[in-house]
């Protein structure tokens, strides 16, 4: 029988992180969109982000309508490297961010299935820092994980605001799983 989840964070009876959650406000209105196929995902960062920062929201879709992101009067900008992306910089006007959750592959396929949020503007991160999301391989050099990007995102957004509490469940959980893999591990080597 699988054990109990706790409702809020999703994770195991007794590894409940929400002791952990902040509850942060941000000028910047964040909307998370996930695919569907992430959301078992043991490292859901898309879910620890849309919990600890008050003014967000996680979507779990492969096609969202655009009233999702119209219905705020803030301009939107979707959270995606490459040509045409203009790099985040410190912004007067509150903006909506609009990052897609998953692998690189996954984030292109959101996109290929929503024209009208591929036509939005883009922002990207600039030179990107060393994730300490060592578990899950990264697609490329450099990727981060969805609530690193969404920290550094909104630390350059509103500078000199400080997003770093909102990584508190994310350290746990990956200490949690270092630990794990270690028990794992050693259990291999010691089975009699
Ligand atoms: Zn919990």
């Amino acid at each position: 029988m699988p054990r109990p989840h706790c409702a809020r964070c999703q994770r195991p009876e007794g590894h409940c992180l929400c002791a952990l959650i902040p509850q942060l406000p941000s000028q910047t209105r964040v909307l998370i969109l996930q695919h569907p196929s992430e959301t078992a995902h043991a490292l859901n960062t898309a879910r620890l982000a849309a919990l600890g920062l008050a003014n967000s929201e996680l979507m779990v879709a492969e096609q969202v309508a655009p009233s999702l992101w119209q219905a705020g009067a803030a301009r939107t900008c979707v959270l995606f490297p490459g040509e045409g992306a203009t790099p985040l910089a410190p912004s007067e006007e509150p903006l909506q961010l609009l990052v897609l959750d998953g692998t690189w592959r996954k984030a292109r396929k959101l996109l290929h299935l929503n024209p009208e949020l591929a036509a939005l503007p883009r922002v990207s991160l600039p030179a990107p820092q060393p994730s300490r999301y060592r578990l899950r391989k990264a697609p490329a050099e450099g990727a981060l994980s969805t609530i690193e990007a969404i920290v550094q995102a909104l630390e350059i957004l509103e500078a000199p605001a400080s997003f770093q509490a909102l990584l508190a469940p994310f350290e746990a959980l990956i200490e949690g799983q270092i630990r794990a893999m270690g028990e794992d591990t050693y259990k291999r080597n010691h089975q009699v």
